[in-house]
């Protein structure tokens, strides 16, 4: 359906420059999420691509042809937002054909239109309903039946979750990854909530203070985030972060001291560092065990009871806060002297300027 190139595209409001340079392409029939802090452009860079924000510089393209001075209506997309926007006084079936009807098509096309998006999104039941008397998810479907209905080659959604509950929220995340797989559309979707991005994208697009800090895959971001930024972005309960000092580095294994001096030995090699260097030791909760004979000495602060999971809380003895993911059938209590394990295959090592060493 479509494939969209942003080169060096920026955004400024008055001599304020929200988006600073952006390189980014989204390839056909791609689920892509823009996820990051509140306030890092994600909307703005989401509404430049429909045409509802001017692009300052740079340029846009959809399918290899130029769009900075396209229209809105004339790119071919659909946009869904958060707030449904849905007429009041008009049926689910009147909401989902009307922007047909304004666009001259005929009434049995119309019609075979909302059909068929009323069978996507199950919304064949409550054709003849006006929105007061849908559930927020059915307001939601709606929306996004309108969008289907246009046949637009580049879906693009605005936080359209924010406003539902948590279980609501989970399901329609599934509805949503379901009716990517049977349009083979193109889709770009803006979200704050890094579990959104995770669970429902081909490839995530991280942004930070306008930039671009990482794009890949889900599991790439986990595993091999590119900066500290995205380390503690990406995953939950966040990474816990440990100040090191590299004591030695060999081809296979690098040894680095906490500052209480504990020893971690990691085996991967970070010849790019002296000896000497400070650097940021990363380790996620699920990666660090309780046991009797690890490296890592810390006190218990509290424990949070999740059911299958429990969330330890811990003060190291080299003065972090740390977080440790364990089996909802823990038995450490708050204050216990406990000696944590790392798993040394997922240590995460960054340099001084905070990018990845490994
Ligand atoms: P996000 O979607 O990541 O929360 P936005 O794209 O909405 O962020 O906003 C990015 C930044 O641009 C924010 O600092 C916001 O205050 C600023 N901004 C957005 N719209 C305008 C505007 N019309 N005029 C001035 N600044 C704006």
């Amino acid at each position: 359906m479509a494939t969209i190139d942003l080169q060096q595209l920026r955004k400024s409001y008055n001599s304020t420059e929200i988006i600073k340079g952006i390189d980014l392409t989204i390839r056909d029939q791609e689920f892509t999420v823009f996820v990051g802090p509140s306030g890092c452009g994600k909307s703005t860079l989401l509404r430049m691509i429909a045409g509802l924000e001017e692009i300052t510089s740079g340029e846009l393209r959809i399918d290899g042809q130029r769009v900075n001075e396209v229209a809105p209506a004339k790119r071919g997309l659909a946009l869904v937002f958060q707030s449904y926007a849905l007429y009041p006084h008009m049926t689910v079936a009147e909401n989902m054909s009307f922007s047909l009807k304004l666009a001259g098509v005929n009434k049995t096309e119309r019609e075979a239109k909302v059909t068929e998006a009323a069978r996507i999104l199950h919304l064949e039941p409550l054709l003849d309903r006006k929105p007061k008397d849908l559930s927020g998810g059915q307001r939601q479907r709606v929306a996004i039946g309108r969008a289907i209905v246009r046949h637009p080659r580049v879906f693009l959604f605005d936080e359209p979750l924010s406003n539902l509950d948590a279980a609501l929220r989970v399901r329609m995340r599934q509805e949503l990854t379901k009716l990517h797989r049977e349009l083979k559309a193109t889709m770009v979707y803006v979200t704050h909530d890094q579990v959104e991005a995770m669970t429902m994208a081909d490839r995530i697009v991280v942004l930070q203070g306008g930039l671009v800090e990482q794009v890949g895959t889900p599991m790439e971001l986990y595993r091999q985030p590119a900066n500290l930024f995205v380390a503690g972005f990406i995953g939950s309960p966040r990474m816990n972060f440990f100040t090191a000092t590299v004591q030695a580095v060999s081809d296979a294994s690098t040894a680095l001291a906490l500052t209480d001096g504990t020893l971690i030995h990691a085996p991967a090699s970070a010849s790019s560092l002296r000896v000497g260097d400070t650097v940021t030791l990363g380790i996620r909760p699920e990666h660090l065990e309780i046991t009797g004979a690890g490296a890592i000495r810390a006190q218990v602060q509290s424990v949070e009871h999740l059911g299958s999971d429990s969330y330890v809380y811990l003060q190291a003895s080299s003065g972090e806060a740390l977080t440790v993911r364990v089996s909802g059938e823990t038995k450490v209590a708050p204050e216990q002297d406990v000696q944590l394990a790392p798993d040394l295959s997922f240590l995460h090592l960054f340099d001084a300027t905070a990018q990845r060493i490994f």
